[in-house]
């Protein structure tokens, strides 16, 4: 039998040969978009604190004072002792953010969709995913139980199809998208989605992540269709291709997404109905089995939501920044505060982000299979902290180098 250490060398000389063994990096992230490495002071385009409010001093204040009140572990679970007074303080926030009727809290974005899908969904049940959705649901999907299919990314009418031929054979219908994804920078098309939800009795599961503190609206289901709990489970006419539409009320929109990106803190969320909330604190395993937040991260992220909603101006300047840097380059107007530079090549990536780095700008190197195959990119995420300099400095290397 050989050790495990040998097995294990085998696995990562395969990742190795495919250019896909990873290491990680001390990084010392300083003040505002610095990040020191080896030793070198470098202006990071690869952060997603797009307001740099895990540094802000009220930020930092409130972190400050629920650690000394509170101590520095929640010391057990939200259901058996660790649901601190700050949790009730920050989901009503959240939620009054969102615009939602609730608000739960999760351990990180990672935890809110593991413990959220297979409480939603399972057995005999249908996911139908975007294609480039995040690892973790995907995850979540897969842990469900239920069956799940993925359409073409941001393709409405693939996923129409998949429903006309699927839909039917399934009880419940849960349908995945992100609202900014997080290696493209696009927005998905909500309001088609919605509308197929609605038609074809299913529910629309968002993640957030790198919307929530960048995009101007805080909840892109809200407002047009309004904002529903859970439909019951639906009786569906068999000489319909689409089962029937909902009874009225009864939309399921559930919104997810972390407090570790924009929000500068830890933790994940679930926004909807106050019917979905209170089931998922009684259902969901992840918030079961798993201690709950430190207060102080539950303070911060409640600084960090009181500044998102008081200081729209800081809220607008991510995609600003990214807009300003797609003119520079020419590309097609960034919609986020994301903006994918695409170079297919892995090696031609990896020397790219080389030599912005010997430059003084850190930008990550994505290849696949975070990413599919021949689309290897810079990704570049904005801050509002960001100078316009830094920004036409960057642009300045990407055109004399002559990548795009
Ligand atoms: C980062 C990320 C997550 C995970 O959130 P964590 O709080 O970091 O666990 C989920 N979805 C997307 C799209 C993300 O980018």
């Amino acid at each position: 039998m050989p050790a495990l250490d040998d097995i294990l060398q085998q696995k990562m000389e395969v990742l190795e040969s495919k250019h896909q063994h990873r290491v990680l990096c001390v990084t010392d992230r300083q003040d505002g978009v610095v990040v020191m490495r080896g030793g070198k002071s470098l202006i990071s385009f690869s952060c997603n604190d797009y307001l740099g409010l895990s540094h802000h001093p009220k930020v930092i204040a409130a972190a400050k004072t629920a650690l000394e009140q509170y101590g520095t572990g929640a010391g057990a679970s939200r259901l058996v002792t660790g649901n601190h007074p700050l949790y009730d303080e920050l989901e009503a926030a959240l939620a009054a953010y969102k615009g939602t009727e609730a608000a739960c809290i999760f351990g990180s974005g990672y935890l809110a969709n593991l413990g959220t899908m297979p409480a939603l969904v399972g057995k005999g049940d249908l996911i139908l995913a975007d294609k480039f959705v995040h690892a973790c649901m995907i995850d979540a999907a897969r842990l469900s139980g239920a069956t799940v299919m993925r359409f073409a990314h941001n393709n409405f009418e693939h996923c129409r199809m998949l429903l006309e031929a699927n839909r039917i054979e399934h009880q419940n219908c849960l349908i995945l998208t992100e609202t900014v994804f997080s290696m493209d920078g696009d927005r998905a098309p909500i309001r088609g989605l919605k509308t197929l939800v609605n038609a074809s009795d299913s529910w629309l599961m968002t993640d957030d992540a790198h919307g929530l503190g960048v995009l101007s609206s805080p909840s892109p289901l809200v407002g047009e269709g309004g904002e529903g709990g859970l439909s019951p489970t639906s009786h569906t006419r068999k000489d319909s291709p689409l089962p029937n539409p909902p009874p009225q009320g009864g939309r399921g929109l559930i919104e997810m997404g972390t407090l570790s990106k924009a929000t500068g803190s830890y933790g994940g969320y679930v926004c909807g109905s106050k019917t979905l909330v209170e089931y998922l604190k009684t259902a969901a395993r992840t918030l079961i089995y798993s201690t709950a937040l430190p207060p102080a991260n539950i303070a911060a992220s409640l600084a960090a939501i009181q500044i998102m909603q008081s200081e729209p101006e800081l809220v607008a300047k991510p995609l600003q920044h990214a807009k300003y840097f797609t003119q520079l380059v020419g590309l097609p107007e960034a919609q986020s505060a994301i903006v994918p530079v695409i170079l297919k090549d892995n090696d031609k990536v990896l020397a790219a982000s080389a030599l912005l780095e010997e430059k003084g700008f850190l930008v990550a190197a994505i290849r696949p299979p975070t990413v599919p195959e021949n689309t290897a990119r810079l990704r570049f995420a904005f801050s509002a902290l960001h100078t316009r300099e830094q920004i036409e400095a960057v642009a300045d290397i990407i055109k004399a180098q002559g990548w795009l």
